[in-house]
């Protein structure tokens, strides 16, 4: 038999897939080969040093690299999208990690140039302090909390705010508080409650001077520079290992994971500089608080809430377009995504519901909360956490009482409201829209009822029906008299009997048991018990 060049390498490419299918599924770690191809190696003894926060055109990345490189065995990487510029001496040894993919160049591989057991990711303007990066690898390697994943020291005389950091990924929210601390000084107060669990191995010498290692368990460190060590596997199990500004990165992925910081009490010396112009402030202060957004908006947090309680907003508002695109099958894009309404949209949501309702009632418009508008005010008094607009049901005899829908009605155009709400005849049927804004389409629909002429009891029907479970004609007698019921903060007008009317329109048991709107193309089953909050 003849073997054709082109047999002999399909052959040959058989065989290797079959020797790579064996390296990786039968004999994990058994041949270098293997360990190449499949994890990045576990390392040897040391700390690697990464410096990754460094900008514009005064950092100071070769002083602090070279205070690094001194060091005796600390390898030391320059991490960056782009050589540091102007040009700067990095001391023999310190070698630039480029991040940015290139179509000519393999795909920066960062998890590979790292080959110790620990890294420690420094800022800028650092200098090294002796013994200090190992005494945080003793402390990490003796924890006795398994969640301590990473080990911090402040850089210079300020001292990062230890902060308890808990990231609801459904919710779109980073919340932090203060958190529950060890100890808030060296010397710290061993009677309190905590004390009995300190970060290290009590009475163990670790060969320095520094008997203290006591430090403050954080789900965040903000405020002030930290040199952050962990294991290398830990730092290159994260999506966004290198991701800046690395303490919020690091901060924000670690309590999704359910990890904690140690604060030790210890710090570097931070290098003396001449104090900024104010310009150069504002830059730099611009320029991070540009990298906090990007950040933010790679992982999904459109609100922050302060530990004071304050809430700063990163999602949609008036003059902008709504976070999500036309909803199709019921199912808005967030849910395939896994997440619920972001929270920016629910709020634009309520207010527009407010305004709305406000807006009926003054002109004696008979209406009611609808479908699963009312559904969420019954269940919980508010917008159901994953719902899109919000339905409301009017009387159609009375749309000329409401003088945005009279002038809809009329012209068939749509009105911006002094308040910038965007009224206009939905183009899918016959039913109006109210928009939060004009380019943000955040809506409450408003469903023209009328009563069904030649009926012997009232029953209530409409032109437009979209074919939902919800959408059927009912008895007037839900509506006379009608009732209240709490939802978005308001007292809103409601079907007399809520559980009747929700019942009749989407079946017995409707209010205690939760689905998404078209459980055929997702169900809540998937989502829940796959809490990523703690
Ligand atoms: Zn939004």
């Amino acid at each position: 038999m003849r073997i054709t060049p082109c047999q002999a390498a399909l052959a040959a490419a058989i065989a290797l897939n079959l020797l790579l299918l064996l390296c990786s599924r039968l004999l994990p770690g058994a041949s270098p080969a293997c360990r190449r191809s499949r994890r990045v190696p576990d390392g040897v003894p040391g700390v690697t040093v990464i410096l990754r926060d460094f900008d514009g055109p005064d950092h100071d990345v070769a002083a602090t690299a070279r205070s690094f490189a001194a060091l005796p065995g600390v390898p030391v990487l320059v991490a960056a999208e782009t050589s540091p510029y102007p040009p700067v001496p990095l001391p023999a040894g310190v070698a630039v990690l480029s991040l940015r993919p290139e179509p000519h160049r393999p795909p920066p591989r960062p998890e590979l140039a790292v080959r110790t057991r620990h890294v420690a990711l420094v800022p800028d303007g650092a200098r090294a302090a002796p013994g200090l990066l190992r005494r945080m690898r003793d402390v990490l390697e003796a924890v006795e909390d398994g969640g301590v994943k990473v080990v911090a020291a402040a850089v210079g005389r300020r001292r990062p705010r230890c902060l308890s950091l808990e990231v609801d990924i459904k919710a779109w929210t980073a919340r932090y508080g203060h958190a529950d601390r060890r100890s808030d000084q060296r010397g710290d107060n061993h009677g309190d409650q905590h004390g009995d669990n300190h970060g290290d191995q009590r009475g163990d010498n670790h060969g320095d001077q520094h008997g203290d290692n006591h430090g403050d368990r954080c789900g965040a460190l903000d405020g002030a520079p930290a040199v952050l060590l962990l294991r290398t596997r830990d730092l290159f199990s994260l999506p966004f290992p290198l991701t800046r500004p690395v303490v919020t990165s690091l901060s924000l992925q670690a309590a999704a994971r359910g990890w904690r910081l140690l604060l030790l009490p210890a710090s570097f010396p931070l290098a003396p500089r001449p104090p900024p112009s104010p310009h150069d402030q504002r830059r730099a202060q611009t320029a991070l608080e540009s990298q906090r957004r990007t950040l933010l908006d790679l992982f999904g947090i459109k609100l922050e809430v302060l530990p004071d309680g304050s809430r700063r907003w990163h999602g949609c508002a008036k003059d902008t377009p709504r976070c999500f695109g036309t909803v199709l099958r019921q199912t808005p894009e967030y849910l395939l995504a896994g997440r619920w309404t972001p929270p920016c949209c629910l709020r634009a949501l309520r207010a527009t519901a407010r305004h709305v309702l406000a807006q009926l009632e003054a002109a004696g418009v008979r209406h009611w909360l609808e479908g699963g508008t009312l559904l969420g005010a019954v269940r919980l008094g508010d917008i159901i956490p994953w719902d899109y607009d919000v339905d409301v049901g009017i009387y159609r005899d009375d749309v000329p009482k409401c003088r945005w829908l009279a002038a809809v009605a009329a012209t068939g155009r749509p009105v911006e409201d002094p308040q910038g709400f965007f009224w206009e005849k939905a183009t899918e049927g016959e039913f109006y829209r109210v928009h939060f804004s004009r380019s943000n389409r955040l809506h409450v629909d408003l469903w023209p009822f009328y009563v069904r002429p030649g009926g012997a009891a009232a029953v209530m029907t409409k032109d437009t029906w979209l074919g939902h479970r919800q959408d059927v004609e009912f008895p007037e007698s839900f509506l006379v008299p009608l009732g209240t019921v709490t939802f978005a903060g308001v007292a809103a007008k409601a079907p007399n009997d809520p559980r009747g009317f929700l019942e009749l329109k989407f079946g017995p048991g409707v209010i205690e048991s939760p689905e998404y709107p078209n459980p055929g193309v997702r169900r809540l089953a998937q989502d829940v018990g796959n809490k990523t909050s703690r």
